[in-house]
């Protein structure tokens, strides 16, 4: 077994690097205070085929694999650690390609190689009020109006992009999970289509969204999303009907896995401030990384960095284990994101939360910004692609056996 990054991986990583470099660092804080994410980053990160990296090639993408995709997140979210950049990064790498799997070809011939270009954006609408995590019980319904056309009425709540992807220059839109059937059919009334709010420079009639205000990851709103008798044509359906809740579930573990390594880089950031920190603050005559409690602390999140990293990116193997070479399972790929994003989510929160207590009361203050980190990577910690209860649920499921915990 070599733990090391091949050299395609290593120049990848090392192109990402230097344009995070250049394009992000000086941009992020900015973009946090603002809550807006600048025309030009994204422009820039499509210029290099950020927002193509898992689209297939025949469609202007990358034809990068799950791991290469992680390697970029884990950079996006070092050198931008308020993760906004990240997080919409990430979302283009999980969602887009359920559409390429699953689409029709004209509804992938359209949009994929505009998410490539940076000129759509793709979300995920999902959660609604009444309880996000039991996805087998939405209320928001598509009723096919005739041959062609589906009518979506109801209300999802929670979702990010709709402010970027109404800028965005061609549109762009979610992956919407509706119910199309015997809402007492569960899961197995659940049809997906993608959604397009604005297409081609148009706005869909019948959507409404009011955003939220969020206390950190700013510059990706998440609003409330209201659908009246909005109209989605059968080109964009996503999967057979009635067969969308397992689609969905494959789409949240592809978004899982990037969460994964997209915290890690958060953690990575944070840690670096931290050990930069102890260094050089000097308390009774001494750095305080003379002192063994804060040195081993550190010592401990260092180890479990190291753990957490290397399961990210095995998440991220398995996943291309599966979709590309056809082996493994889909329970592996799975349970493998949603390992992921338990460990490496809380891992980030727990260092930040401690960053912020060896930096003391500087930390308290707008002017030293591990907050942004710290909460930017709370979002996943209650509940952002899955709240830590379902991660767990799934992995129980697949080490101890379904029929074992349910
Ligand atoms: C920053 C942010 C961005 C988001 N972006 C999106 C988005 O783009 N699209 C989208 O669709 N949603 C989005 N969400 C919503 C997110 O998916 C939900 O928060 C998540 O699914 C949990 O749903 P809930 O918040 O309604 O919590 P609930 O489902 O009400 O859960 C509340 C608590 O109960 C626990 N719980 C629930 N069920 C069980 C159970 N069976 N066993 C044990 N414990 C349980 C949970 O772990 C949680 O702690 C976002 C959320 C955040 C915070």
């Amino acid at each position: 077994m070599d733990f090391r990054l091949n050299h395609e991986q290593q120049l990848l990583r090392e192109q990402v690097s230097e344009f995070c470099k250049r394009v992000i660092e000086p941009k992020w804080i900015e973009i946090d205070d603002k809550g807006e994410i600048d025309r030009e980053v994204i422009e820039r990160m499509a210029d290099i085929g950020l927002f193509g990296m898992t689209i297939s090639s025949e469609y202007g993408g990358q034809d990068g694999s799950f791991l290469e995709a992680a390697i970029a997140a884990e950079q996006l979210a070092y050198h931008g650690p308020a993760l906004s950049i990240a997080v919409m990064y990430l979302l283009q790498c999980s969602w887009p390609y359920m559409l390429q799997r699953y689409g029709f070809e004209e509804a992938k011939q359209e949009l994929l190689p505009k998410v490539a270009a940076g000129d759509a954006a793709v979300g995920i609408a999902s959660t609604e009020a009444h309880g996000g995590s039991d996805v087998a019980s939405i209320r928001v319904n598509a009723v096919k109006k005739d041959g062609r056309t589906w009518t979506i009425s109801g209300e999802k709540s929670m979702v990010s992009l709709p402010t970027i992807i109404e800028k965005m220059p061609w549109g762009g839109g979610w992956f919407l999970i509706a119910r199309t059937g015997d809402p007492a059919l569960k899961h197995r009334s659940i049809t997906d289509f993608l959604f397009l709010m604005k297409r081609g420079g148009v706005l869909t009639p019948g959507v409404r969204y009011k955003p939220w205000t969020e206390f950190a990851r700013r510059g990706l709103d998440t609003s409330v999303v209201n659908f009246e008798n909005a109209e989605v044509d059968d080109v964009y359906r996503i999967g057979e009907v009635n067969n969308g809740f397992k689609i969905a579930m494959e789409g949240f573990n592809l978004a899982r896995t990037m969460i994964g390594a997209v915290c890690v880089g958060c953690a990575e950031w944070l840690m670096e401030r931290a050990v930069e920190w102890v260094r050089t603050r000097k308390v009774f005559g001494k750095p305080i990384s003379a002192y063994q409690g804060v040195s081993f602390k550190l010592a401990e999140f260092a180890s479990s960095l190291e753990a957490a990293k290397l399961l990210s990116y095995k998440a991220a193997w398995t996943a291309d284990r599966y979709y590309r070479d056809g082996a493994g399972s889909l329970g592996e790929v799975a349970k493998l994101g949603a390992m992921a994003k338990l460990r490496c989510a809380s891992l980030a929160v727990d260092i930040g939360e401690e960053v912020m207590k060896i930096y003391g009361g500087a930390s308290y203050y707008k002017e030293t910004p591990i907050f942004r980190a710290w909460l930017a990577a709370f979002s996943y910690v209650v509940g952002a692609e899955g709240a830590e209860n379902i991660l767990r649920l799934i992995v129980a499921r697949e080490v101890i056996g379904r029929e074992f915990v349910e």
